[in-house]
């Protein structure tokens, strides 16, 4: 028997607008079944058997946001290689191509709609430099953060993350705190904050403010841990729990709330971003 609010998740439509294209491959890797491209897309990138596919930021974007509402902001905050890495190879090179490439780093920041709901909305972008917090990241963040927590409107944070960038050593480690005080004072503005763990998030980012949400959702495929298991496992000589840094696994550990296809994903945030401007507004 459907409920009120199932009638009310199919009434939002499956995506904000078509999105772009994706080279996946040509088999899934975890059943194996030759892809069809534009079916998957169709499926937003989700296989047969569940394997959901990682998404890069404007295919989040197109996914999430209504079509023709997302504005970005301080998308000309870029980054340059402060402490002159060049192990293993040079970090502004790294940069170069990465921008070259079209990327704009590794995290987007702007407003936008989701069904109808204005928010603030970032999302992680695991091709620049595998998704890692940097100090452009964790600028976009932290003013992000600060102009939610200002109007009142409430933030939607998509990761995918390997944790802080390594070439900027210290300074990459310090948006840690910078992020996460400016998600504290999202709380003391009593703004939401939902955040979408996505494959893979880990490090800095699952440190900081990805597990720091009102809501914390992450989709089936997703990886969520601080170091590696393999490393763990190497440290500590310890046998780790089956499935160990699955969604799955971190559901039952209490560190998430739902584990939410990406199916169902804009249709259940339409409904947390409703229910929770409903409460703001008694
Ligand atoms: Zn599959």
């Amino acid at each position: 028997m459907p409920t009120p609010a199932d009638k009310l998740l199919r009434e939002v439509p499956a995506a904000g607008g078509r999105l772009p294209s994706m080279a996946v491959g040509t088999n899934c890797p975890s059943c194996g079944v030759g892809l069809n491209a534009r079916e998957l897309r169709k499926q937003v990138y989700v296989c047969h058997c569940g394997h959901h596919f990682r998404l890069h930021a404007e295919a989040w974007l197109a996914l999430l946001a209504d079509a023709g509402t997302w504005q970005e902001r301080w998308a000309d905050v870029r980054g340059h290689d402060l402490l002159e890495w060049r192990l293993p190879k040079s970090y502004q090179q790294t940069i170069d191509q990465a921008l070259q490439q079209g990327l704009n780093e590794s995290v987007r920041t702007g407003t936008a709609k989701l069904a109808g709901h204005p928010l603030w909305l970032s999302v992680f972008d695991f091709r620049f430099v595998g998704g890692t917090l940097s100090i452009v990241a964790g600028e976009r963040l932290a003013r992000g953060l600060e102009q939610a927590a200002q109007s009142g409107l409430p933030y939607l944070l998509v990761t995918a993350s390997g944790g802080a960038r390594m070439q900027e050593g210290v300074l990459a480690l310090m948006q840690m705190a910078k992020v996460n005080a400016a998600v504290g004072r999202l709380h003391q503005a009593g703004v939401p904050y939902f955040v979408v763990l996505t494959d893979p998030t880990f490090g800095g980012v699952s440190a900081s403010l990805a597990l720091l949400g009102d809501v914390n959702l992450a989709e089936p495929s997703a990886a969520i841990g601080f170091t590696g298991a393999r490393v763990i496992k190497q440290a500590t000589y310890a046998d780790l729990p089956e499935g160990f840094q699955s969604a799955a696994f971190q559901l039952r550990s209490g560190q998430i709330d739902q584990v939410v296809p990406r199916t169902e994903l804009r249709g259940r945030l339409a409904r947390l971003l409703g229910l929770y401007s409903d409460a703001g507004r008694r």
